[in-house]
């Protein structure tokens, strides 16, 4: 199946660039590119062979090998022996991790810091846990 650049573009920037399955960087401009390290192809998620569709939200991007190899089994035991459960996250799905972590990880700093050292304490506590938890890995 032919893909347009939009749809294409869509499909890369799911997982930011990231095999699906074993999470190695493809590159946009190396779609196709069966030879290099980092090309990739559309992966149907849900197989075609297992009635898939081309809805884009069963497509995601899968390096050229990963792809060959996954042939038609399921996502989930093609991720398994790469040893993940899910897809890479998106750059948007990571920043908004990343948010999380940073909000959760300043109430942690600032009820520890508070029951320590009073408020200054707490003041301390949630801007050193809020810079810790923005820095945790969103993956
Ligand atoms: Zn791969």
């Amino acid at each position: 199946m032919a893909y347009g650049d939009d749809v294409l573009r869509q499909i890369h920037q799911k997982t930011d660039g990231r095999c699906h399955l074993c999470r190695r960087a493809v590159r946009y401009a190396l779609y196709g590119a069966y030879a290099e390290p980092a090309g990739w192809e559309v992966d149907h998620s849900n197989p075609r062979a297992r009635g898939g569709t081309d809805r884009k939200s069963n497509l995601l991007p899968a390096c050229c090998s990963c792809n060959r190899t996954k042939r038609a089994s399921s996502t989930r035991s093609a991720r398994k022996r790469n040893g993940f459960s899910r897809r890479p996250k998106s750059r948007g799905e990571k920043t908004a991790t990343r948010e999380k972590n940073a909000v959760v990880g300043g109430g942690l700093g600032a009820v520890a810091g508070g029951l320590m050292f009073g408020p200054l304490g707490a003041l301390a506590g949630a801007l050193l846990g809020g810079g810790i938890g923005h820095d945790i890995d969103p993956e």
